[in-house]
């Protein structure tokens, strides 16, 4: 693939990561895609996949890029399950500041879960009618 230059390559603290400018624990590498245990991890094998070239967000990530993460997050959910006996598992991306991302290049969030892990993802859920539902899903299906 390509490399193009971006203006915060320089900084990015994945891209930094990628081109092994600084340390991580990798538990796979290949061509399009690394991944690697989060430093701060919600539980023990709190795992990142992290996209070679920098992207973003998912918006800007190619699709093949997208499958080759999308399968690869589903063979170490499998890993988890017989190395770390994961019962459960969150897969999670944040996309754009408001949505969580705080390191601005384009990672999926693979989290190992368990009964009564203490792991807190949820948000509170509103109240809802059904004309609301349908009137929201017309307006999103004009775009797919
Ligand atoms: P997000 O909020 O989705 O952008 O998550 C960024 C994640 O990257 C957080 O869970 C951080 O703990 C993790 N992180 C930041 N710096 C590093 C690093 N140097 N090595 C591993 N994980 C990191
Ligand atoms: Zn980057």
């Amino acid at each position: 693939m390509e490399e193009k230059e971006s203006p915060v390559r320089g900084s990015c603290i994945f891209c930094r990561i990628v081109k092994g400018e600084i340390p991580s624990t990798i538990i796979f590498e290949d061509d399009i895609l690394v991944s690697f245990l989060d430093i701060a991890p919600a539980i023990s094998g709190h795992s990142l996949i992290v996209t070679k070239q920098h992207f973003e967000t998912i918006a800007e990530t190619p699709d093949e890029v997208i499958q080759h993460i999308a399968l690869f997050a589903k063979k170490l959910t499998k890993a988890m399950s017989f190395a770390l006996a994961a019962e459960g598992f969150n897969l999670l991306m944040n996309n754009k500041k408001v949505a969580g991302q705080l390191v601005p290049h384009a990672h999926v969030h693979v989290i190992p879960r368990y009964a009564r892990d203490g792991i807190d993802l949820n948000w509170r859920p509103r109240k809802t009618l059904p004309n609301m539902l349908k009137e929201c899903a017309e307006k999103i299906k004009r775009f797919l």
